[in-house]
């Protein structure tokens, strides 16, 4: 795992800087970047050239860094240009199994110096912390970034003059092949249908894009080909890789179960011992979508909070209450009522 912290984050003033820091993360091969300030609009920027684009790579900003530094379980590398020259370094950091990679925008505070592992110069001239990540990141990872694959919903062609880009995204004709294909019954395909529809409205309002949404909806469920189990949000997203459909498509699928499922509940329902949470706009739209229907019928969120906490699921109950919400708020109106309209 390696992580980058951008510290001194200004919403207004370091949008476009900040922007470059998380793509260079991701290109170079780190798994996530945190950000101390809060700035839901960042996030989304990077959300959507993952979701284009392809990989895994997670943001999280209005990070708490003082709490994150202590509780990180790795070293700690802070990128200054007062520190030792990175040759001098280098091949210790890379023996370190999780590294936080911190960089700075203005002025860094001082403590950073004490509690870095490891204070690391790209020269000792004042340049970038873009500049100094990518250099960082690149002699790290020795080069990972020319064998890395991402799977997006588009493909760049390297070409030696003009922009090639293929396509790779189902049309919704061919997730329905898709889904016969894998061995799904017709009541599936049809409830596959029906969340999407339902999903295509959530997306319309919250403003999650449609295309992602459609294709994401329509395979959410493919893994019930082989098992209607908690399992078939795994197994599906198996299928899917295998199929080679995008890194976007197979997170929806993998991520759809009621409003997620933390690491500890995960563990306890025979599951992978990871959270399976919905963290982009996409992946919780589907998600929500499904827990809206019921049978041939859009509910009202409350029944099914109230169907969780008369079986004891406290916690489930809270996180649907909470994603119901989210989407709500983004829509500027009660999701409830929107989709009732909608008929
Ligand atoms: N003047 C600031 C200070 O004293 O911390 C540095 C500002 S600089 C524009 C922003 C960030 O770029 C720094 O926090 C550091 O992470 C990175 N940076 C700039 N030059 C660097 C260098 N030569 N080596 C490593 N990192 C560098």
């Amino acid at each position: 795992m390696i992580a980058v912290l951008r510290l001194g984050h200004r919403v207004e003033r370091d949008k476009r800087i900040t922007t470059h820091v998380a793509l260079v993360a991701r290109a170079f091969g780190a798994d996530k970047i945190y950000v101390d300030t809060k700035d839901d609009s960042l996030e989304r920027s990077i959300e959507d050239v993952t979701n284009r684009f392809g990989g895994d790579f997670e943001i999280e900003t209005g990070v708490n860094w003082r709490k994150l530094v202590k509780s990180w379980d790795g070293k700690i590398v802070h990128l200054t240009m007062y520190g030792l020259p990175l040759h001098e370094v280098i091949d210790d950091i890379r023996k370190e199994k999780n590294i936080l990679v911190v960089v700075g925008s203005e002025k860094v505070p001082a403590e950073i110096y004490q509690i870095a592992d490891y204070n690391v110069s790209i020269s000792n001239q004042p340049h970038s912390e873009v500049s100094a990540l990518a250099i960082f990141l690149d002699r790290c990872l020795r080069g990972k970034w020319r064998r890395m694959k991402f799977r997006g919903i588009i493909e760049i062609i390297p070409s030696e003059r003009k922009k090639k880009v293929v396509d790779k995204l189902p049309t919704p004709e061919e997730c329905i092949e898709i889904l016969k294909s894998a061995g799904c019954s017709d009541n599936v395909i049809e409830h596959c249908k029906r969340v999407r529809d339902v999903a295509l409205k959530i997306a319309e309002c919250t403003g999650a894009n449609k295309k992602i949404v459609e294709v994401g909806a329509l395979l959410h469920d493919i893994g019930r080909s082989k098992t209607h189990s908690i399992r078939h949000g795994i197994e599906g997203a198996r299928i899917a890789r295998k199929l080679g459909l995008p890194d976007v498509i197979v997170r929806i699928i993998e991520r759809h179960l009621g409003a997620g499922i933390p690491k500890e509940e995960a563990k306890k329902l025979g599951l992978p011992e990871r959270d399976f949470i919905p963290q982009s706009l996409e992946e919780k739209v589907v998600a929500h979508a499904d827990n809206l229907i019921e049978d041939d019928r859009i509910i009202r969120v409350e029944e099914e909070i109230e169907r969780q906490m008369r079986k004891g699921n406290m916690d489930y109950a809270r996180r649907l209450r909470e994603l119901h919400d989210e989407l709500s708020k983004l829509c500027g109106r009660d999701l409830n009522d929107i989709l009732r309209e909608g008929g």
